[in-house]
């Protein structure tokens, strides 16, 4: 078990699109124990592989509710809708208001190659979408929400 370093800003591997987990080894077990520390360790509640510089379709997200690993991860539905403040472990001292699903079911492999379901509502779903972005070399930076919907809710905030 290791930390890795997690790679930020402009770092050129955080455009790039991860490959297919094809094979379920040893390897992917260190993998994912590696990104496991290097998660809680930097105190996030998600990491994509690519961050630490490996392209491979695999992610972790923890919401407080116990470590999920993903690997090879789709959205299969998602309803509803979200604007929340994100931030992300690769840009670090910065957040924005993004626009995301409200729930989000999502299939993955686990590390055994086997097909599960998740379901995330809230910030679970706002961390499967944000993580899932990352293995096609998206930013939460490219879905932040507009002004209007900003300006709606601070307005909505201050009634309450
Ligand atoms: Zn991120």
């Amino acid at each position: 078990m290791a930390i890795r370093q997690i790679r930020i800003n402009d770092d050129p591997i955080l455009k790039k699109t991860s490959r297919k987990v094809e094979v379920f080894d040893e390897r992917l077990d260190i993998l994912l124990d590696d990104m496991k520390d290097t998660l809680y360790k930097a105190e996030g509640c998600g990491l994509a592989a690519v961050q630490v510089g490996v392209l491979k379709r695999v992610v972790l997200v923890d919401v407080g509710d116990g470590l999920l690993e993903l690997i090879n991860p789709e959205i299969i539905e998602a309803t509803g809708e979200q604007y929340e403040v994100e931030g992300c472990l690769s840009l670090p001292g910065k957040s924005g208001i993004t626009k995301r699903p409200m729930c989000v079911k999502v299939k993955a492999q686990n590390r055994e190659g086997r097909w599960c379901q998740y379901k995330g509502e809230g910030l679970k779903a706002r961390a499967f979408c944000h993580e899932i972005d990352h293995l096609d070399g998206h930013l939460y930076t490219e879905r932040l929400a507009p002004e209007e919907a900003i300006n709606q809710i601070k307005l909505e905030n201050d009634i309450d």
